[in-house]
């Protein structure tokens, strides 16, 4: 069978995206449903400080048998440029918050925005962290960077798929060119909530006037239904951590 992990984000907001605590509200339910209708289990990346608002989101998709990974305490832009101290700090109490919200142990971590930092390593296998899924399989500008600073021996890296050689393997993209992911296995996907609001959801949530052109570009480039695209990702979908314990065992 072919190795491969859907992977969600949950952030809080950024810059040039739409209302992620009302994307999590209301599309949570959902992409769990899909999974569930699959047998499929999932990788979800999750940045802690989102807990006091969604912690019961949280302990659900915990409890429905998907992995609970890190993607860093605030959802910055600049974790690249930490100094080890705060990196620390920031990847300390994301482990901390999950692992105390969902009573199991968190093994991986996806630094946000794919902005790794040169003690991001040492301070993932200081904090006992196993994997690192911080980087894409392509490189594209001014988003995905070759790996960085990747030389440890102990963490496994585990990078986002390419479709066609071209493109990162977010739902997005293989909503619009089709499921076709290169690069070698595991394939992993990744998407976020607010990837899967309808039209619908994002005129609700403006004033119809005022929504901003960029927004409105990023819902109506997406083709169909975007559930189903997801509903196609998740087939035969683990979760990163069973696929290196699988590995171990090989
Ligand atoms: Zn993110």
């Amino acid at each position: 069978m072919v190795a491969k992990s859907v992977t969600i984000d949950f952030e809080k907001d950024w810059g040039s995206r739409i209302d992620s605590n009302y994307a999590i509200s209301h599309i949570t339910d959902k992409i769990l449903e899909i999974f569930d209708t699959h047998n499929a289990k999932g990788t979800f990346f999750i940045s802690s400080e989102i807990i006091p608002k969604h912690n019961s989101f949280v302990k659900l998709i915990s409890n429905s048998g998907h992995e609970i990974a890190s993607h860093g305490h605030h959802h910055t832009f600049n974790y690249d440029e930490k100094s080890r101290g705060n990196l620390y700090e920031e990847m300390k109490t994301s482990k901390n918050l999950l692992e105390d919200l969902i009573q199991k142990p968190v093994i991986g971590f996806r630094t946000p925005a794919f902005k790794r930092n040169r003690y991001s390593d040492e301070i993932l296998e200081e904090l006992g962290f196993k994997y690192d899924s911080s980087t894409a399989k392509i490189k594209l500008k001014g988003r995905y960077k070759p790996m960085q600073y990747a030389n440890s021996k102990v963490l496994k890296y585990i990078a986002i798929s390419s479709i066609y050689n071209r493109y990162p393997a977010g739902i997005k993209w293989i909503n619009l060119f089709g499921l076709k992911l290169t690069g070698g296995e595991p394939y992993i996907i990744y998407g976020h909530p607010f990837d899967f609001l309808s039209i619908k959801n994002v005129i609700r949530l403006y004033d119809r006037n005022k929504i901003p052109l960029h927004i409105l570009l990023y819902y109506i480039s997406r083709r169909g239904n975007i559930l189903k695209t997801l509903t196609k990702c998740v087939d035969n979908s683990t979760t990163i951590e069973s696929f290196l314990s699988q590995k171990g065992k090989e």
